[in-house]
């Protein structure tokens, strides 16, 4: 029999030329880079044609095709039209820039491609230490437990799963749910993926008491305090409060110091959902608002978000460590560690998620943060809320807009409104103009709805944008209204 020893002619997926396969990947640094330096000049948005769109159904590809060809159909169908994101004008729902550091720490992550479920290597290594830092930040002690996930909604669950754990009173993992009786508690503020969270849970939507906001849409602990007396009265069981530290509408922080106090009175778990603000820490302009979050039994923080991290990067803190390992280890043969070698070491990443197969997220916060200093991020989060405020005096030093809520960190809700129209008039009108504003690719604002109002929402996390940019959206935001206005008489 034949063996075939030569290497070229050994089928793999690995390039059949490096030469020609190197040349390419440099071509394609080269566009990637231009792509960035470049976003300015390219449309925000634009909507898929036809023959792009069609393009996405066809079959699946049974044949090689050459490597330049694929990255032609990359460069005609998906790259002029991106989501946005990525351009100093994107301020829909909350969402960072990326940076550079960022891409190539996402690149090196992928060619050398560990799986951070556990084990003795580096990659382990710089994954410790970013949670190290983090635990810094949020001012959490060293020995607390952390996990890299994919983002908010993970890191929240994962808090929330040590919480029920922590607080039930038996074992979860081995009884399951005795009796169906746990509440935790938020503001009506909350970010959807917590309720998801305690639905998952095994407690049901009725497991998450809404709790009522004041005028700054911060939660109001009186009726917190109410509830949970009324509640511990019917023969339910309180076990942890949610504090928001920026909510997802308005950017409101709760206060973390008495919802804190109160956790402790009432022996109940204090969680924070730091998606947005927890990272805000770095801001001297914000950090003394956050005070309480460094009482937390667990903070979620979001690194896709105010620090600028390529998706997917989020970070869950819990301050007891063996109550986060309780939560989530399970060891089976095939899984155990030795006492040498690649599979030593005591803290597996898999024993604190979800997860056992785990990319190697740590790495772009890892090269971001040794190339920018946290210094410099702080920086660029005290200048989105400086910005804020720009853009709120625009507003309201303009007859025709009308701020509808308290600008929360960097979160900035207003309308059109130039006088005599009905709530549902004014909701069709802005509804409108946001619309117009996307369509015409001037900048990508999001929405919201506070108290029936319709809200041009702008979350402003952009590492990019600069005070023209909130003067052109301004005077676009004017004219398209009054034109929509003159156009429906
Ligand atoms: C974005 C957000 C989340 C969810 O985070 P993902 O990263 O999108 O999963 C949770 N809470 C708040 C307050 C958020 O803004």
């Amino acid at each position: 029999m034949a063996t075939n020893n030569n290497y070229k002619d050994f089928e793999t997926l690995d390039p059949k030329d490096w030469k020609e396969s190197k040349a390419l990947m440099h071509q394609m640094v080269e566009d990637a880079f231009n792509y960035i330096e470049n976003v300015r000049e390219r449309k925000i948005w634009q909507e898929m044609p036809e023959a792009v769109l069609s393009s996405f159904s066809t079959p699946l590809p049974e044949h090689p095709s050459d490597a330049k060809t694929v990255y032609k159909a990359l460069q005609e169908t998906v790259l002029p039209y991106p989501m946005g994101n990525i351009h100093p004008r994107f301020w829909a729902w909350y969402m960072g820039n990326g940076t550079i550091s960022g891409v190539m720490g996402d690149f090196w992550a992928s060619i050398l491609n560990p799986n951070l479920g556990g084990g003795n290597h580096a990659a382990h290594k710089v994954e410790e230490q970013v949670i190290s830092w983090i635990k810094d930040i949020v001012k959490f002690p060293q020995s607390a437990g952390g996990l890299m996930v994919s983002g908010g909604s993970m890191a929240n669950y994962t808090a929330l799963a040590v919480a029920r754990n922590a607080k039930a009173g038996y074992d979860v993992r081995k009884e399951g749910l005795k009796e169906n009786n746990l509440v935790f508690y938020a503001s009506t503020e909350i970010h959807s993926c917590n309720t998801k969270a305690i639905e998952l849970l095994g407690l049901g939507t009725k497991g998450l008491k809404k709790i009522k906001v004041n005028h700054d849409y911060t939660i109001n602990v009186e009726a917190l305090k109410q509830q949970i007396q009324d509640d511990k009265n019917n023969g339910l069981r309180p076990i942890c409060i949610i504090g928001s530290s920026g909510t997802v509408n308005t950017g409101a922080i709760d206060d973390l110091t008495t919802v804190a106090n109160i956790c402790e009175q009432e022996n109940l778990w204090f969680h924070v959902d730091g998606a947005i603000g927890a990272i805000a820490m770095l801001s001297p302009k914000i950090k003394p608002l956050l005070k309480g979050i460094e009482r937390a039994d667990s903070v979620a923080l979001d690194l896709h978000k105010w620090l600028h991290m390529p998706f997917e990067a989020g970070c869950v803190l819990i301050k007891d460590s063996v109550q986060h390992k309780s939560t989530f280890s399970l060891i089976p043969e095939y899984l155990e560690k030795n006492t040498r070698g690649i599979a030593s070491g005591t803290d597996w990443f898999s024993e604190y998620g979800l997860q056992l197969s785990r990319r190697f997220r740590a790495l772009k916060v890892w090269m971001s943060l040794k190339e920018h200093g946290s210094e410099r991020f702080g920086r660029m989060i005290t200048r989105n809320i400086e910005q804020a405020h720009y853009l709120g005096n625009c507003i309201a030093n303009n007859n025709d807009l009308e701020l509808l809520a308290p600008i929360g960190m960097d979160i900035v809700c207003f309308r059109y409104n130039p006088g005599g129209l009905t709530q549902e008039q004014l909701n069709t009108l802005n509804k409108e103009i946001k619309l117009q504003i996307e369509e015409r690719a001037i900048a990508l604002p999001g929405y919201t709805t506070l108290n029936g109002n319709y809200c041009i929402r702008c979350a402003i996390s952009s590492h990019r944008v600069n005070t023209n940019d909130f003067d052109d959206f301004v005077s676009n935001v004017l004219d398209i209204g009054n034109e929509v206005l003159q156009n429906s008489d």
